[in-house]
């Protein structure tokens, strides 16, 4: 699909293959120009607040409107794929690009008995321990967040079919198009039969700034 667009500096690209070219480079420079890609990404949200307004790019309104549309799917999928799970299966959740746990927080832990978190940014990630501390949240009993990893998603590679769900949202963009499909295709080994990710993000349809 051939689609021009603009960069944030308002730099023009025929195509979505000039735009990596220009930014992780040809194969010879590529793994230099592409860890400056990360460590970009990384650096411009180590200097944002760990709050829901923070997260969410100015756009802290957003929340709940969000969490409802996010429950909505949910449920239909659980009651779809998983219509067995009030009969005590063990349901375990994988928030990716978690951020402060918002998504954990507000919805994920209400559904699953466990949830782990992945998220790069330490001082995001401590921000989503303290508030997932069993004495923070007021998910019902026996439903926890595990584990806390922080790394990147390009570098990480699930246990074996640990998952029922892997919910990826509003992060995958800072992914290079390789990694994003690498990431799936390492990820799949973790999902548990019948596991399904979820991937949630916006497409704006013209420039809405
Ligand atoms: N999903 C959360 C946070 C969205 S903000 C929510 O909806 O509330 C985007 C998040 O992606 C930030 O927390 C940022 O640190 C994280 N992120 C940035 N680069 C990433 C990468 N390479 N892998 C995983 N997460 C990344």
């Amino acid at each position: 699909m051939e689609v021009s667009g603009l960069d944030s500096d308002g730099k023009e690209f025929k195509n979505a293959e000039e735009m990596w070219r220009e930014q992780i480079g040809e194969d010879g420079e590529q793994q230099e120009k592409k860890t400056q890609w990360y460590r970009e990404g990384i650096s411009y949200w180590e200097g944002v607040e760990a709050s829901v307004d923070g997260v969410l790019g100015g756009f802290g309104n957003v929340n709940e409107v969000d969490i409802k549309g996010s429950e909505a799917f949910l449920q239909m999928l659980l009651s779809d794929r998983f219509p067995n799970a009030r009969n005590n299966q063990h349901l375990v959740a994988l928030d990716c690009g978690s951020g402060i746990g918002r998504i954990t927080k507000n919805l994920l832990i209400r559904y699953f008995n466990e949830v782990d978190l992945l998220e790069p940014v330490s001082h995001f990630l401590d921000a989503a321990r303290e508030s997932l501390a069993p004495e923070n949240h007021m998910a019902p009993d026996m439903h926890k967040a595990t584990n806390f990893f922080c790394v990147p998603l390009q570098d990480f590679t699930p246990e074996t079919g640990r998952y029922d769900v892997v919910w990826v949202q509003w992060c995958i963009g800072h992914l290079t198009d390789d990694d994003f499909v690498s990431f799936f295709k390492r990820a799949k080994v973790g999902l548990k039969p019948g596991g399904f990710f979820v991937l949630k993000e916006n497409i704006a349809r013209s420039d809405i700034f």
